[in-house]
């Protein structure tokens, strides 16, 4: 089956435990969210390609007050993580505390409906 490049198909992979971001075939790069064209070339020759589920802390911030959707997480930790071709996701991260965390710790992508995105982070090495 062939899935159009559209969050829904993204996050339909996310709920099969699949990190999936799109291909450009012209100009080779990759990208999220998905579009229907490349941002870089506007290539419409496109493929979902899989990439690894570590990735490295870039910014992170503790939120006290929930945003709609995520108010059964009283207070959580939110990071923006950076993947293998400069795809960068933002998200909850679980089971740290925030004077633990710094720009350049691993986390790893990990799939919850638990989570109104579908995933959320771990760290990946111990401090
Ligand atoms: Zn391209």
């Amino acid at each position: 089956m062939v899935e159009e490049f559209t969050l829904e198909s993204f996050k339909r992979f996310c709920e099969n435990n699949r990190f999936m971001v799109v291909k450009c075939n012209n100009c080779g790069r990759i990208f999220l969210p998905p579009k229907m064209f490349c941002p870089y070339c506007d290539s419409k020759d496109l493929v979902w390609m899989e990439i690894g589920r570590v990735g490295v802390i870039v910014s992170y911030t503790e939120v006290h007050v929930p945003l709609k959707g995520f108010e059964k997480f009283n207070s959580y930790i939110v990071v923006l993580v950076e993947f293998e071709g400069g795809i960068r996701l933002p998200g909850i991260l679980k089971n740290a505390k925030i004077s633990d965390l710094d720009i350049g710790v691993k986390v790893l992508l990990e799939f919850s409906k638990d989570y109104p995105s579908g995933y959320y982070f771990t760290l990946q090495q111990p401090l």
